[in-house]
């Protein structure tokens, strides 16, 4: 991981806001312009292969972000768009497919896919040495045994927002509302990485407000349009809010921001906070994974 600098436009306190914002766009931004210096001292393009099965809106839109993201670090990507009616067995003989080119560094599966296919036995096909999004079960555990190599992007974008405050994460409470692979488990288990106390929430956790008032770091991940109130939050707390959520044309997160603000320390916007940090962590996993692959091959030629 690029070793995260306190940013002073990133962090900005407006106006209208008692927290201060964690501004996800600068910090992205920041990201991939150290990047493209690091792309300097590599002798060959880094590429990255997304395979999107059906044709799910948000997706189309979430895999256009991600294609200019490459262009802006001048890395390769390729969009294979492949039909929902795909049978599992072609997915993974695709993504093995893609294991075997050299061309390609990274691979993401982009979620969710249709009904008919289990997603688990995909991830498991895409090579660990390739796995951008980080979600490999190699990956995940060298995640679980405190040897982060490749992290899951968007909790690997948190610890970034978190880290950018400057703030010490060792021996703070920290809690998870959500538990998935994807989001919650993961950034949970890189705060544990870090020495901060962590608590997971989820569906069936009965003293919810009780537990996210103890959170001197918030990270919420579920899904729901601004279920975190501001009654729920510890005063000076610092909130990354992971959920995005269409209220009409109209994104929102999992936390009401507009009282939020108003008691946390520092919080992420809805859209702008984590959503570009994740990208810009696909793209530091690809090269990660470029450059581990010519250091391993010195005379491979990738
Ligand atoms: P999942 O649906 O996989 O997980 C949601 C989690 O929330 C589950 O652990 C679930 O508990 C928990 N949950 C559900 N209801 C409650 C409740 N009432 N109280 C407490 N916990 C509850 O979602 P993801 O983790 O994949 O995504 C979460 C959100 O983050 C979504 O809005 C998604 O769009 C967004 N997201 C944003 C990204 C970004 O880059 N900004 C990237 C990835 C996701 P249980 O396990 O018991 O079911």
């Amino acid at each position: 991981m690029i070793a995260p600098e306190p940013l002073s436009n990133a962090l900005r306190k407006t106006e209208n806001v008692s927290a201060t914002l964690l501004n996800g766009t600068l910090l992205a931004k920041r990201i991939r312009s150290q990047i493209r210096s690091k792309l300097k001292k590599l002798t060959f393009t880094p590429g990255l292969a997304v395979v999107q099965v059906g044709e799910d809106p948000a997706s189309t839109i979430y895999i256009r972000h991600k294609q200019r993201d490459c262009e802006k670090v001048h890395f390769h990507s390729e969009v294979h768009r492949l039909p929902a009616e795909i049978t599992q067995e072609r997915l993974i003989q695709h993504v093995e497919g893609l294991n075997a080119r050299q061309d390609i560094h990274g691979i993401l599966v982009q979620m969710p896919l249709p009904d008919s296919i289990a997603a688990q036995p995909v991830i498991d096909a895409i090579a660990p040495d390739k796995d951008a999004d980080g979600l490999t079960p190699v990956n995940l555990g060298n995640l679980l045994i405190n040897r982060e190599r490749i992290t899951p992007c968007t909790p690997a974008g948190i610890i970034h927002l978190i880290e950018s405050t400057g703030k010490p994460v060792a021996g703070k409470q920290a809690v998870c509302v959500g538990r998935s692979q994807l989001v919650g488990k993961p950034v949970g288990l890189m705060l544990l990485n870090r020495h901060a106390t962590v608590t997971y929430c989820h569906s069936r956790t009965k003293n919810l407000t009780e537990v996210t008032q103890s959170a001197d770091i918030l990270v919420v991940a579920v899904g729901k349009p601004e279920i975190v109130t501001a009654d729920m939050v510890k005063p000076g707390a610092l909130v990354i809010d992971v959920g995005i959520n269409a209220i009409g044309h109209r994104l929102v997160g999992d936390v009401k921001f507009d009282e939020v603000k108003e008691v946390a320390g520092f919080i992420t916007p809805v859209p702008g906070g984590v959503g570009p940090m994740t990208r810009a962590m696909l793209l530091e996993n690809t090269l990660k994974l470029a450059r581990a692959r010519s250091q391993s091959a010195p005379n491979r030629s990738i």
